[in-house]
């Protein structure tokens, strides 16, 4: 397994590879003390990503991206959980997303290439606190008045929430109609804006180095121009085609982590002595990291096989929705054996491992709970 390479990968990625991981561990992994200390990456980090190539890998180059594939997002995501770095690039290329299918022209010129840049941090503001699994139930309001919607309402749990210059809002045109009608994405220009306001960074279990916080809206205004797409009512249908990108990049992480497990739990048990011999030559611990390994491994062709098929433009929703419940359970059942054997250090966050437990457990959990996911794949069948 060890010369096992994924089929999606070619030369220019390789190359691509390389100066991420070179970058990444220059630049980023002297800083996570800082980062979990401010419960956020530094703006200038964010430019760095940017000028180094790490930020829309997958946009087109006229909008300042890198004219990439999903793969090589797929290398940045893999990249960082590879080292355990948390830095929220995917909602970055989540955003573009949305801008790139339904954006208009205007739209992506503006925004697109500072976000490519580093210079502009986005954010995707769904949740909030009355509405997390049922999207629907949302009660943020976006008014139209002339040429401006107005704004009202709270949203929760937002990813880089606390620096985003852009903020793309679920929020209801259409109170009388249907939700799934009456919900529009609408892009928020944060700067000096009146009536928004930004909540303290909440506090986690794990991803201390990403801020995640509270959004308040009041009277918020913005153009009309900033709507998604070419009519109102299309946020439900655009949100649940476009998450199957984040839950493809969630499928990444967790095999990436899962590997990385098992990797340091070898090495530890070689290294770690009881009973006068080293843990790995306990039966139970080659069979526990036996079947760590083996679960990763299976984890890691299916992730394969979900990339290739999105980079081929074939992915269903209902296998994004395998590949991010399936391989979250398996990362967290993976990592949390990895702790086990790593005995009491295990429970120390100065040992990797214990950081990747408190990481890992929120994976089951954000862009749509497992349990979510069995729905959608339930309801395919
Ligand atoms: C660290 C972090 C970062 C996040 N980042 C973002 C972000 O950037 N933007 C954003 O918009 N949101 C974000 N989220 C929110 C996340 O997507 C929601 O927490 C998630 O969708 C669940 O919603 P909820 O928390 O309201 O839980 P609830 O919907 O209240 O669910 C509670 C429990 O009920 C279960 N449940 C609910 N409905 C059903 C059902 N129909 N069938 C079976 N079980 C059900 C759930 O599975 C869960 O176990 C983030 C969350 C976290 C923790």
């Amino acid at each position: 397994m060890s010369n096992y390479e994924s089929p999606w990968m070619n030369d220019e990625l390789r190359i691509y590879r390389k100066s991420v991981r070179e970058f990444i561990e220059d630049e980023f992994l002297p800083r996570q003390e800082q980062w979990r200390e401010q419960h956020r990456p530094d703006a200038e980090s964010w430019k760095q990503a940017g000028e180094t190539g790490l930020l829309l890998p997958d946009a087109p180059e006229q909008y300042g991206g890198g004219g990439g594939t999903f793969a090589h997002q797929a290398v940045v995501v893999e990249e960082l959980a590879q080292v355990g770095v948390h830095f929220a690039c995917g909602v970055q290329s989540i955003v573009a997303q949305y801008l790139l299918h339904y954006g208009s022209e205007e739209q992506r010129k503006k925004w697109l290439p500072p976000m490519a840049r580093g210079k502009l941090v986005a954010a995707i503001a769904m949740t909030e606190p009355s509405a997390g699994s049922d999207l629907q139930a949302i009660k943020t309001t976006a008014r139209r008045e002339g040429n401006e919607y107005v704004l009202n309402g709270s949203k929760t749990f937002v990813t880089n929430g606390s620096h985003a210059g852009i903020v793309c809002v679920a929020a209801k045109t259409d109170s009388k109609s249907a939700a799934a009608k009456g919900i529009s994405m609408i892009v928020v220009e944060t700067k000096n804006l009146a009536g928004y306001r930004v909540g303290s960074a909440l506090e986690k279990v794990g991803m201390h180095e990403v801020d995640t916080c509270e959004l308040f809206f009041d009277d918020v205004r913005v153009p009309v121009s900033n709507l998604i797409g070419t009519a109102e009512g299309a946020g439900l249908s655009q949100m649940m085609e476009q998450l199957r990108y984040e839950r493809v990049m969630i499928g990444l992480i967790a095999v990436a982590t899962a590997e990385r497990a098992v990797a340091i739990t070898t090495k530890y048990a070689k290294e770690r002595v009881a009973f006068g011999k080293p843990l790995i030559d306990f039966q139970n611990t080659r069979f526990k990291l036996a079947q760590c390994k083996t679960e990763a491994h299976i984890g890691r062709v299916f992730i394969d096989h979900c990339t290739a098929e999105f980079v081929a433009g074939r992915l269903d929703p209902a296998t994004a929705a395998m590949a991010k419940y399936w391989l979250t359970e398996a990362q967290f059942r993976i990592v949390d054996e990895c702790v086990q054997l790593h005995g009491g250090y295990g429970y120390m966050t100065e040992y990797p491992i214990a950081r990747m437990w408190m990481d890992s457990r929120v994976q089951r959990i954000y862009a749509g709970t497992n349990e979510i996911m069995l729905e959608l794949i339930g309801w395919s069948m």
